[in-house]
């Protein structure tokens, strides 16, 4: 059964470790996330953009996926799945069709656009007992790669939002999506600090976790990071053990060409990701604490 959030994270912030965001494009996607938490004893958050709702077939459909791969593989670790940078309506319609989570993402928006709907998001969500991240300060894109510096929220901002009562807050210090341009300068461990020293107990969510040196992650969650999230990462691995297989002519040969075949080093690089994800979070064998 899916869960919220909301306790894994409270967990992992009082435990000092954090719990991977991993985002799910397809069933192998979801089949390597899903096996490799269970291998490892590892709570996990499966993230589901709009664009990949919308690719899987929409949000029924994925809920259906999920929630039959959690009984057909007998995954007894807690799950959550969780729409990311949702906007408003998304929200709305990922928790109708079943999502045990949700991200508002109202960055984009003046701030008081962004807590009204804050708001509105935060009763429905307690009513049915799913968890709420929001976000302050856009996180940069590919397209901010001639920047090297992603944006930091506003920790007062950050502190309002808190408060409206979400369970977790996904604020920039310096993140960014996608890879990392090579003048990039980190991430500022001052804001983040600042942030944490407002907002308490609040569970902290990294984003763009692709590329962030370890020991800059180590340094995040000791600050109050307890959700990271992982995805080009993923992309990257499927990409590259796929392309060796073509490229070996493996699938030219017997029956190289099943798509069970063709696809089974994607998934498999995909484990290797996210099980290295997992042992740098800390989030392994956490599961049943
Ligand atoms: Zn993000």
């Amino acid at each position: 059964m899916l869960v919220s959030a909301k306790e894994m994270l409270q967990k992992a912030k009082a435990g000092h470790y954090a719990v991977g965001q991993f985002n799910i494009n397809n069933l192998e996607w979801t089949k390597a996330i899903l096996q490799t938490a269970q291998e490892n004893q590892s709570p996990v958050i499966l993230g589901v953009s709009e664009g990949a709702g919308k690719y899987m077939g929409g949000y029924d459909t994925v809920v259906g996926m999920v929630n039959g791969m959690l009984k057909n593989l007998e995954i007894t670790v807690p799950v959550a799945l969780h729409l990311d940078h949702g906007g408003y309506d998304a929200c709305l319609k990922c928790i109708e069709a079943g999502f045990s989570s949700v991200m508002y993402d109202g960055s984009h928006a003046p701030i008081e656009e962004n807590i009204a709907n804050t708001k509105k998001l935060v009763e429905l969500c307690a009513k049915k007992g799913i968890s709420l991240e929001a976000e302050v300060g856009a996180i940069g894109g590919e397209e901010d790669g001639v920047v090297g510096m992603g944006e930091c929220a506003d920790p007062k901002e950050c502190k309002a939002v808190a408060d409206l009562g979400i369970d977790f807050l996904a604020a920039g210090i310096g993140n960014i999506h996608g890879k990392y341009p090579a003048n990039w300068q980190g991430l500022n461990f001052d804001v983040l600090a600042s942030i944490q020293e407002l907002t308490g107990e609040m569970p902290l969510v990294l984003h763009g976790g692709t590329g962030i040196p370890a020991d800059m992650i180590k340094k995040a969650i000791t600050l109050g990071v307890s959700k990271i999230n992982v995805n080009t990462e993923c992309q990257l691995s499927f990409a590259t053990a796929t392309r060796k297989y073509i490229e070996e002519g493996k699938d030219q040969e017997g029956k190289g060409y099943d798509p069970r075949k063709l696809l089974a080093p994607g998934a498999a690089a995909i484990k290797e990701t996210v099980k290295e994800k997992m042992e740098l979070f800390g989030s392994c064998n956490k599961a049943n604490e």
